[in-house]
């Protein structure tokens, strides 16, 4: 079935066609080069307009002969011809009706044949669902190829002749190749075509399809893997800035400090899992950071190394005996620890514990034990200490985590085997944090001390090689179970002799090199020295002694500094213009007797000292006042005395209502404050009795002794401390009791040569000693009685 007028069989110029097969009812644009082929086109004049288009079978041939190329092609007429500068001609075509070559007439100038049309037939049953299907096909193929331009979908829906339609769909279909294109022009039957083009449009739909989906995926892909990339790039140039490189090389530090570093296996594999660990953290996040300290600290911590050889105890013989005045007791029984340190390589001894008011060596003995075993010396503070992490350190997992001082203590002793001073171990308290005297429990103790384990640091710790020496100011304060594992050394207070000893020998010399001067730039006389112990400190110690020597030695530097090169010379007379007015004025009281004043002896924290105690007798209603802020013994002791002082009365002659009528005001001057212990009692009743009586007391006489409720005095503690000071304050006699006889030995002689000491009992043989004796008679012979007959009395 074919629409289409014939065209009879005739001669006409022949174009063969490279790569191309050119279809009855397509236009067609060709561009034509060769001689052959333009000399056809040139003919085509004298032949209608029709030329005859086939395709050549293989490219290769520039000339090719009738075997070269297919016999089927399609008769077509010029459209235009366009001459191009090149000397190609662009010729359009419009393919016209299928052809066969017949007969091969001549092959130059150019090919001519002589051509039978061919005529299409349409025997399909079904062409017209098969056309509809094309067209169907066609639409949905167009969809998924954006090339193919919507006319072209037009002209397709407006074609019924399945040849034309199959003719024209062709081109689209870009997988056929040029064999399969070849065998459609071949085939006559557009019902045939039309099916063999179906499939080919299915074909290439799903291929579309696939491409598509791939396309889709590989877009989608390389989105990510671009945005990937930049990501990783950006993150790249954010660490750069931030400082990756330095984590890198941090990482790699901390292998290198870790390899190194001689660490008990325990402890490495857990720096080494901790590396790990921070190796894959954000080097600048808050995790890292904690975790870099915690390296930092396990790393720094000594583990292995020690430093201490035995120690040669003549050395450090040699050590404290230059480095301290006096102490000879202290310095023997620290030798003595020293020795038992040579034979015995882990100590399990009792712990050295140095008791003694502030400034008398205590932490310079200690620093001077690690100097003669060769050990470093750490000093850790525990006064104020009241949270049991300050000793065993916080949980990593709170914010500011640190390890306890104890690890730092280690961590700035650098080896296993140093001296660690325990300062103030009576100035810790406990309160909900936990009791750190127990932690400190743990670290003093032989059994446990090998596997410390601190909190922080969260690893067994070997405390063991350590030597620990604790500092206390007094005993009361020293933890009971603590006190168990401490060996005590009391170191009491330095005699005027002794202060002037140390500043000659050691304060002056330390504080002239501190301050960069010699002696040839400042002197001191002895008694200027002396001086200053005595008018511008009061203390047991040095400590402040010392203090007053930097002062003089700051002005002298200035005055070098500035110039002024005339060597200074410190005298009794001078020395007020370097150092001010006398801070402690010795005459404060000194008349020779007053009403209801008297010179107790205490101890306190800075040692001993005297106690002013001043009573005034007022018409009242037999209050008891206390003022200048008495502590809680001091004030039981002052009802105590007030109670004798009641069940005395007759014999001391005032009238028994006494207590209804009078109001009684104790004031103790505030110079002397955190006074401890009953030692002041026999004072205390003593200045009552005055006031009541008003017989004047004795102002060169000053007296300790605890009282008890029936009169007995009871012996004190610190007895050379109180004689110490009452010698400082020029204190000619005093009462002490007489159960402390025995003490005297432990007092210096020139101390017990300056002072008259009187031994007593009771309150009576007091009361004889302390009153000015014109008014004391009654008394006294109250005295006399009890002491021939010591019954007590009520
Ligand atoms: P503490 O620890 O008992 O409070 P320090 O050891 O701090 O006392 O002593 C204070 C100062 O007094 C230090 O400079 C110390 O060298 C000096 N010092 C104390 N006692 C003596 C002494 N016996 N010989 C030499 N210097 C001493």
């Amino acid at each position: 079935m074919s629409t289409r007028d014939d065209i009879p069989s005739e001669t006409m110029p022949v174009l063969p066609l490279k790569q191309v097969v050119v279809f009855p009812d397509v236009h067609t644009s060709l561009l034509v080069g060769r001689p052959r082929s333009l000399a056809a086109l040139e003919a085509t004049q004298s032949h209608a307009g029709l030329i005859f288009l086939v395709t050549q079978r293989g490219t290769d041939r520039k000339e090719p002969g009738p075997e070269d190329l297919y016999e089927v092609g399609t008769i077509a007429q010029v459209v235009q011809t366009l001459r191009l500068p090149d000397g190609n001609i662009k010729v359009v075509l419009s393919g016209q009706q299928r052809g066969r070559i017949a007969q091969w007439e001549q092959d130059s100038p150019y090919i001519r044949a002589e051509i039978t049309p061919l005529q299409t037939t349409c025997e399909h049953a079904q062409v017209q669902h098969l056309t509809r299907t094309v067209k169907d096909t066609f639409e949905a193929f167009q969809k998924h190829n954006r090339d193919i331009p919507s006319e072209m979908l037009l002209a397709v829906n407006a074609t019924e002749d399945p040849s034309r339609l199959a003719d024209m769909l062709v081109d689209s279909v870009k997988s056929l190749r040029l064999a399969e294109r070849q065998e459609l022009l071949e085939t006559l039957d557009a019902g045939e075509r039309l099916e063999r083009l179906y499939r080919a449009l299915q074909a290439e739909i799903e291929f579309l399809q696939v491409e598509r989906k791939l396309r889709k995926r590989i877009k989608k892909e390389s989105e990510q893997q671009v945005r990937e990339d930049a990501l990783q790039r950006q993150m790249r140039d954010i660490q750069r800035e931030l400082g990756e490189k330095e984590g890198q090389t941090e990482i790699e530090e901390l292998n290198a400090a870790l390899s190194n570093k001689s660490l008990p296996a325990h402890a490495r594999s857990r720096a080494e899992k901790e590396i790990r660990k921070l190796s894959q953290m954000n080097p600048m996040s808050a995790e890292a950071t904690v975790l870099r300290n915690y390296l930092d600290c396990l790393i720094d911590l000594p583990w292995i190394e020690t430093t201490g050889q035995a120690p040669d105890l003549i050395s450090a013989n040699d050590v404290l005996d230059s480095k301290h005045h006096g102490l000879e007791k202290v310095k023997e029984r620290i030798l003595e620890h020293l020795a038992v340190g040579v034979l015995v390589e882990q100590m399990q001894g009792p712990i050295l514990c140095l008791v003694g008011p502030p400034g008398v060596g205590k932490t310079s003995l200690a620093r001077s034990i690690a100097l003669a075993m060769g050990r470093p010396f750490v000093r850790l503070a525990l006064g104020g200490v009241r949270d049991e992490a300050e000793i065993r350190g916080h949980r990593r997992t709170y914010i500011g985590a640190m390890p306890g001082k104890l690890i730092q203590g280690m961590r700035r002793a650098g080896s296993v085997d140093p001296v660690i001073l325990l300062d103030e171990v009576d100035k810790m308290s406990s309160d909900i944090r936990g009791d750190p005297a127990s932690a400190l429990l743990e670290v003093l103790d032989p059994e446990q001390n090998h596997a410390f384990n601190d909190h922080y640091l969260d690893l067994d710790y070997d405390l063991s090689k350590v030597t620990f020496i604790c500092t206390a100011n007094s005993l009361s304060g020293i933890p009971l179970p603590l006190m168990d594992r401490l060996e005590i050394l009391q170191l009491s207070g330095y005699t005027d002799r002794d202060k002037l000893e140390i500043a000659k020998n050691h304060l002056l010399p330390k504080q002239l090199e501190k301050h960069g001067i010699d002696d040839t730039q400042l002197t001191f006389t002895d008694d200027a020295l002396l001086q200053m112990a005595l008018g511008w400190t009061l203390e047991s110690g040095v400590r402040d002694l010392e203090r007053q020597l930097a002062k003089v030695c700051r002005k002298v530097a200035r005055r070098v500094v500035e110039m002024q090169t005339d060597p200074v010379h410190v005298t009794t007379e001078n020395l007020s213009s370097f150092l001010g007015k006398k801070k402690v004025d010795p005459d404060l009281y000194d008349s020779a007797e007053a009403v209801g004043f008297v010179k107790g002896l205490a101890y306190n924290q800075v040692g001993g000292c005297v106690l002013d105690i001043e009573v005034a007798a007022v018409p009242g209603k037999g209050q008891l006042k206390l003022t200048g802020k008495p502590g809680d013994i001091l004030k039981e002791s002052s009802f105590a005395v007030f109670t004798y002082v009641r069940s005395r009365a007759d014999a001391l002659g005032v009238d028994a209502d006494f207590h209804e009528k009078l109001d009684f005001h104790i004031h103790y001057p505030a110079q002397h404050r955190g006074v401890e212990g009953p030692s002041a009692g026999a004072a205390m009743a003593v200045a009552l009795i005055s006031a009541l009586t008003g017989l004047p007391t004795r102002l060169d006489t000053a007296m300790t002794g605890e009282l008890s409720l029936r009169g007995r005095i009871l012996p004190i503690g610190g007895l050379k401390e109180k004689l110490l000071a009452a010698h400082r304050r020029g204190i000619s006699r005093v009462l002490i009791p007489k159960k402390n006889l025995k003490d005297l030995e432990e007092v210096p002689e020139y101390i017990q040569k300056a002072l008259d000491i009187i031994p007593v009992d009771h309150m009576d043989r007091v009361l004889k000693e302390a009153l000015a004796t014109p008014g004391v008679t009654r008394l006294f012979a109250t005295y006399t009685q009890t002491e021939e007959n010591p019954s007590p009395s009520p």
